[in-house]
């Protein structure tokens, strides 16, 4: 279970989350819907620290993500101990975010090696990992030599290489060439039944309509009404969630 309490964030004196309050049941897919701006991607960074909150904290499985309760304050954590809290959380980026010297194979590994998994069990694994989003044949590809839709999905396949429990998606086919889009989804919507935790970012009302547990509807960096895909997507009881949908469908 992932718990957001009070996300409160600022970049000079622009608030871009004010304090924000979500839960997120384990095993569900969560999709947040929200105009340019809104603060998607400041919410769904701070989730794994990759933004610091100004005011308040998230927690996931029980853990404080980034910091630790000091008296009545929070107080970061050591780096080392937010890198291997984030290990265990998956993040699939718009772009991608492939190391370019790196081919398919070694980047699904890497994060396996680093965290001491021995080499052959970790090669065995990656394989199987791209294998399972349709990349069978392309481990010695390096980015450069594969698809945007491809490059995607070698970012999913390294996403889950630890096996985490969370996985958070940013606009995961929004730099994609339209035909791509489909492929992507489909390898997002067989996570979705596999007992993980999804959280995405999308402007894919039709696959959050399809897919999603719970919709969020994100503006002005808060949540201005949430429900499940049918009560937001079908019946938006909100105006700014109405006109937000009636301009992206
Ligand atoms: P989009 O749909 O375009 O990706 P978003 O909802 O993900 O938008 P965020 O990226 O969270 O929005 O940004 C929210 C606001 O915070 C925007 O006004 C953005 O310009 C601003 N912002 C984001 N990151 C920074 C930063 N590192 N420094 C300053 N301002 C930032
Ligand atoms: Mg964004």
């Amino acid at each position: 279970v992932v718990e957001i309490h009070n996300a409160t964030k600022s970049y000079g004196d622009r608030r871009v989350l004010r304090g924000i309050d979500l839960t997120v049941a384990a095993g569900t897919v969560t999709v947040i819907l929200g105009p340019s701006g809104s603060g998607k991607s400041t919410l769904l960074r701070a989730i794994n620290h990759l933004e610091k909150l100004d005011e308040g904290y998230v927690s996931v499985g029980g853990e404080l993500i980034g910091v630790r309760v000091k008296g009545d304050r929070l107080k970061e954590l050591p780096e080392r101990q937010i890198l291997a809290q984030r290990s265990r959380i998956g993040f699939v980026f718009q772009n991608f975010n492939l190391f370019p010297h790196l081919t398919a194979l070694e980047n699904v590994v890497e994060a396996p090696l680093s965290a001491g998994v021995p080499a052959k069990d970790a090669r065995e694994r990656g394989r199987a990992q791209l294998a399972a989003v349709g990349l069978a044949g392309k481990e010695a590809d390096y980015p450069v030599q594969l698809s945007g839709g491809q490059q995607q999905r070698v970012a999913i396949a390294r996403a889950l290489a630890l096996d985490p429990e969370l996985i958070l998606f940013d606009e995961p086919t929004s730099a994609l060439d339209p035909e791509l889009v489909g492929e992507v989804l489909q390898v997002i919507r067989t996570l979705a039944g596999s007992g993980r935790t999804l959280i995405v970012v999308t402007h894919e009302i039709g696959f959050a309509r399809e897919v999603a547990d719970r919709v969020v509807f994100v503006d002005e960096g808060v949540i201005v009404e949430e429900g499940t895909a049918d009560q937001l997507i079908n019946h938006p009881a909100h105006p700014r969630t109405q006109d937000f949908l009636s301009r992206v469908l």
